[in-house]
């Protein structure tokens, strides 16, 4: 690539950069650290110090770091999640989504209640490129997990503010990593059922669990035949009261339903559950079913082999949307493609043709 098709924001926050060699009597580590404290930053050292040492505060101010758009604070970032690289991918990941009022929050606060009880240490991040708060969903109101947001084992961190999905999917992955670090041996990734986010839910976690609700129509819930053939568990939420029969019957009904999807990779049938997150009853259930998974996809493989395709996909799609980016912020580029749309309509150029056209400009 030459100089000028360099990328030249991405590639600078992603390494840390050689730099001019400098005179020996210039301390340049105490330079940046002293750079760093007038803006209120912690040295690379004691970020890592204290994500690993399972300081929340420090793992809060990492995450912040992450989501930040500021250059100086991507550098940083990244030099963190470098070092503490080493001492992540020892969690269970679990992603958990389901249409807005289906009773996610509710959920996570019991069921991490539960979780946390059992001794484990738990984080709840979240994805919502739409970040639409009004919804009052994804975690945006923390006083919905009264419970658990003052529980000394979990930490909850909610959802990037809203950016393209590949954005806040990255910032999110990486804040994983930093949670991992800091001992943290589950992670909840929360997202809406609406769109596109569950896909990039679905690869970076290693359980995915769908809520639904009984009698309410597939259509009504939004859920694409594509998202249910992702879920590991389908989860009936709001099983009291006068909905326990139809949840009853709606667990058989999405039971038939799974047997029709072809098997999966990882060789588990995905189970259907019953629960009512507000009775907190059928959580045990809900849990058993996690660990059963576990337990199947550690012993055959599945695990291991899952999480490096999912490191491999990630690489090949952020090189992608790299070169897509440069590519479109090219001088000129976009006045070319808008004169090759011209073309194409006069029967000027074949669709190929056209595009040759752009990308001969391109790596010009
Ligand atoms: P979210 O938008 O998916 O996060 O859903 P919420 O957790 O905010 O729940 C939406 C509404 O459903 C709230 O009024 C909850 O109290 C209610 N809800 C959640 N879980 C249950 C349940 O198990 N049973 C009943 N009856 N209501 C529930």
């Amino acid at each position: 690539m030459n100089k000028k098709n360099k990328i030249p924001d991405f590639e600078s926050a992603l390494k840390v950069n050689e730099g001019i060699e400098q005179p020996s009597q210039i301390n340049q580590d105490a330079i940046n650290r002293f750079k760093n404290k007038r803006q209120g930053l912690l040295s690379v050292d004691e970020y890592v110090e204290g994500v690993l040492s399972g300081n929340r505060t420090i793992l809060s101010k990492a995450i912040t770091l992450i989501e930040s758009s500021l250059h100086t604070h991507q550098l940083l970032a990244q030099q963190i999640i470098e070092r503490c690289l080493p001492y992540s991918g020892k969690s269970f990941r679990i992603g958990i989504t389901g249409v807005p009022g289906v009773g996610k929050s509710t959920f996570i606060e019991a069921f991490g209640t539960y979780l946390t009880n059992l001794g484990h240490k738990l984080a709840v991040l979240a994805i919502d490129p739409s970040s639409s708060r009004s919804k009052g969903s994804i975690l945006g109101d923390k006083t919905r997990m009264e419970e658990l947001s003052v529980d000394p084992n979990a930490f909850i961190r909610p959802s990037p503010a809203a950016g393209s999905l590949g954005g806040v999917a990255r910032k999110t992955r990486e804040s994983i990593i930093l949670c991992e670090a800091a001992g943290f041996d589950l992670i909840f990734v929360e997202t809406v059922g609406v769109g596109q986010s569950e896909t990039a839910v679905h690869s970076m976690v290693d359980f995915f669990l769908l809520l639904m609700l009984a009698g309410a129509g597939d259509e009504l819930q939004g859920i694409k035949r594509g998202i249910m053939e992702m879920a590991d568990a389908i989860v009936i939420n709001k099983a009291d009261g006068d909905n326990l029969l139809k949840a009853k019957t709606a667990r058989v009904e999405y039971q038939n339903a799974l047997h029709l999807f072809p098997p999966t990779e990882s060789g588990w049938h995905p189970e259907v559950e019953i629960m009512s997150a507000r009775l907190k009853q059928g959580i045990d259930r809900v849990w058993n079913l996690i660990s059963d998974y576990q337990m199947l996809v550690k012993e055959n493989g599945y695990f291991e082999l899952n999480r490096k395709h999912q490191m491999k996909r990630i690489m090949h799609e952020t090189i992608e949307q790299m070169l897509l980016d440069h590519f479109y912020r090219q001088e000129g580029i976009k006045e070319l493609i808008q004169q090759a749309e011209i073309d194409l309509e006069i029967n000027k150029l074949s669709s190929y043709q056209a595009a040759y056209k752009v990308l001969n400009h391109y790596y010009k």
